[in-house]
Formats: structure tokens, C-alpha cells, sequence
């Protein structure tokens, strides 16, 4: 068997996840939310499996969809695309982030990368024989080290892969840091795989901004989105990739030896719901925001340090205030089978070395559902 697949562990979401059903727990870990997302949106699924949409639909995406995410890409993020030639529908952003790495990496070629990470990001760069370079962003305030992700780049330097608004840190990159790296990708000729999942996922008035939006980024990113998180319909797995027509040809010959194809109804359905008005992209922030503050006030009651939260499923807290004497993985176990309430630890979303003493807990859930978690939370404590 491969060597590097044989090294991979099972994905921690997997293991809490199973953990959290063992001990019945409430789960806060895995990032999904508890209740669907838009009615239309499943039924137009639903009536397009009966209305005979069950074969296979063009390789790149049903041109409804791909129209839906040009469309969309212009009235939020003001970029002009072409349906035809620039979008490429994924089964999963998971997928689209694997085949935008495929798109641009030859072996040998660096990537940078900033921890705290999403956990595929890693492995498929190095099945693809890149090489990783790191670079970290501290807490609580999670800012750019300019002059680490300066020093990162190099002759090497392919690309690099960004993910904003950030899991699991909730932190969404400001328009200076972007600018920052848009430099560093211009002095080095180097591209931008942008993993922007949580895109309408911002609070408090934090504006998700698109690295491809940026003056000279257009040719040099590719976009990452996932109706998964749009529209609160994880299992759907229907991602989709906005790039220049280059970029968007080459990782399409990637899609069409992952998948191929993504299943017709969804993407049909998906492209209903990118038409939905405004207020269904405002009342999602605004629903989530709410359940964030739920969480968050609720976790420093109990006395966490809680970290700030401005995009994202996410809130990270620091649990040494009270008085836990263990790492974050003996944390999360902990909090598990002995309160209940299963979280995520951050340790994992890092590559050795990691600081051990922060845990991430999911506020997509229903607000009773979170109130039940900090209730059990707070007897233990
Ligand atoms: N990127 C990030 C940062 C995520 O948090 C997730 C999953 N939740 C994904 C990618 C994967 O998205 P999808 O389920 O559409 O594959
Ligand atoms: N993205 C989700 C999270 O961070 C999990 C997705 C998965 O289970 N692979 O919780």
C-alpha cells in the first residue's frame, strides 16, 4: 500500500465524532449543522431525482449551476466570471481543493501553508510529491507574521493554499493581510488555492474579502466554494472551483479523474439556491451569529478563555483557567465521556509541536442543543 496513506491516520472529525456517539454526547466537534438547510432547496433536490435527472451530467458542472456561481461570484464578491469556460462543479470542496492542488503542482514544487490547518490540506500535497512549507499563526490574535510567510516563499514557491474565514480559528483575513500576500504572490509568480468554504460565514460586520478580487489576483487564483456550508447541507458534498479559463481547464482535467461528474440533482438544487435573495445569505450570518454568542458567553461563563470569533462554524477556547492538567486530545476525551459535550482538539490541525492547551467547539446548533451543552459543561466544571 501507498506509504504516505498507510502513515495517515483516520481523520479526527471520524474519531471524536464516533467517540461523541459511544458516550452519548452532545457533539460539538464535527462541524455540521442540526437542523437542514432551505426546504426548496432539499425539494428541488428531491423532485429532480423523480423528473428523470439520474445520469450523468456534463463533466464540468450542469450549466445552471455553473451559471449560479458566475452569478453569484459578481453580486457578492464583484468578479466578473465566465460560466462557461471558468467554473468547474466538485463533489465537495474537498475535492476542489485536491484538484486545484493536482491543477498546479508538479513533485518538488513548495507550497505554502498556514497553521493552524484544515487536516486534507497536507496529504494531498504530499501525495502529490510538493513540498509543504509552514507557516504559523500564534493566539489569541491569530495575525500574519508578515516576515515568516515573506521568508516562506522562495525560487520554489508554487503556490499557496489560504483558508479564509479560517477553521478552526474563526479568523477572517483583512484586506491588508491579503494584500500582503498578493505581493508575494506577484514577486514570485506564484498562485493562490483559495479555500473560501465559510464565505458568508462572517459576524460582528467582518466582510469575507476574496484574494481573486484583488488588483493582478484574477489569473493567479483559484476559488474554492461548498454549498455544504452555504446552505447548512454538509452531506451534500457539492463544491465548486471559480478560476481563469487556464486554470479552470487543468483542474477540470483533475475532476475528471477524481469524480467526473456530481450528482445532477444536487447541483440542480444548489443552483436554486444561489439565486435566493439577499436576506436568506444576511439571515444565515445572522442565525449563526446569535449561536455563536450563545456558545462563546456561555464557554467564559464556565471560565474558558475564549478566543475571538469572526467567521466560521467555530469558537476556540483556552482551558488552562480551569485548571485542566492535561493536553488538548486528553481534554477532549475528558470533556467527552466525563461532562458529555465532545469538542475538537486544535492540536490536531497542526503538524507536531502544537500548542496543547485550546479546544474547538461547533456553534452550528440549535440554540437549546448548545444551552444543554454548556449546562453539562458547567456541573463538571
Ligand atoms: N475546507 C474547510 C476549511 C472546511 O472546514 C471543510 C469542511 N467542513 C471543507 C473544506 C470541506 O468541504 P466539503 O464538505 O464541501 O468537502
Ligand atoms: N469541516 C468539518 C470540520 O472542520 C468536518 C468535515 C469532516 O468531517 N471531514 O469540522
Amino acid at each position: 500500500p501507498n506509504a504516505l496513506l498507510s502513515a495517515t491516520g483516520t481523520t479526527i472529525f471520524t474519531v471524536m465524532s464516533a467517540l461523541a456517539v459511544q458516550h452519548q454526547a452532545i457533539n460539538l466537534g464535527q462541524g455540521f449543522p442540526d437542523t437542514d438547510g432551505p426546504e426548496d432547496v432539499v425539494r428541488a433536490a428531491a423532485e429532480a431525482l423523480l423528473d428523470g435527472r439520474n445520469q450523468y451530467p456534463p463533466m464540468t458542472g450542469l450549466p445552471e449551476l455553473r451559471e449560479a456561481v458566475a452569478a453569484a461570484n459578481a453580486r457578492f464578491w464583484g468578479i466578473p466570471v465566465d460560466p462557461a469556460s471558468e467554473v468547474v462543479v466538485t463533489s465537495g470542496a474537498t475535492e476542489a481543493i485536491t484538484a486545484c492542488l493536482m491543477a498546479l503542482l508538479d513533485p518538488g514544487d513548495e507550497v505554502v501553508l498556514i497553521e493552524p490547518l484544515y487536516d486534507t490540506y497536507l496529504p494531498v500535497v504530499r501525495l502529490l510529491g510538493a513540498v509543504p512549507r509552514l507557516v504559523r499563526l500564534q493566539p489569541p490574535s491569530w495575525d500574519l507574521p508578515r516576515a515568516e510567510l515573506a521568508a516562506a516563499f522562495g525560487p520554489k514557491t508554487k503556490a499557496i493554499l489560504l483558508n479564509t474565514p479560517m477553521n478552526p480559528t474563526g479568523k477572517v483575513f483583512t484586506a491588508a493581510e491579503l494584500a500582503f500576500i498578493a505581493e508575494l504572490l506577484q514577486r514570485h509568480d506564484a498562485y493562490a488555492v483559495c479555500d473560501e468554504v465559510y464565505e458568508h460565514l462572517t459576524y460582528d460586520g467582518w466582510r469575507h474579502i476574496p484574494l481573486m478580487s484583488l488588483p493582478g489576483m484574477r489569473e493567479r487564483c483559484l476559488r474554492v466554494g461548498s454549498a455544504g456550508k452555504t446552505f447548512s447541507l454538509t452531506g451534500w458534498k457539492v463544491g465548486y472551483i471559480t478560476a481563469c479559463r487556464a486554470l479552470a481547464g487543468v483542474a477540470a482535467k483533475a475532476h475528471q479523474n477524481l469524480t467526473f461528474t456530481t450528482p445532477p440533482n444536487l447541483q440542480r438544487a444548489v443552483a436554486l439556491g444561489l439565486g435566493k435573495e439577499d436576506a436568506y445569505f444576511h439571515d444565515l450570518a445572522a442565525g449563526l451569529a446569535a449561536k455563536r454568542d450563545l456558545l462563546a458567553e456561555g464557554l467564559a461563563r464556565i471560565g474558558f478563555g475564549v478566543l475571538p470569533v469572526r467567521g466560521s462554524y467555530f469558537v476556540t477556547v483556552d482551558f488552562t483557567p480551569l485548571g485542566y492538567n492535561g493536553d488538548d486530545v486528553a481534554f477532549c476525551r475528558h470533556i467527552t465521556e466525563q461532562a458529555g459535550v465532545t469538542a475538537i482538539p486544535v492540536s490536531a490541525f497542526y503538524e507536531g509541536n502544537a500548542p496543547g492547551h485550546y479546544a474547538r467547539f461547533a456553534f452550528c446548533k440549535r440554540p437549546e442543543v448548545l444551552q444543554a451543552a454548556l449546562d453539562r459543561l458547567s456541573r463538571h466544571f
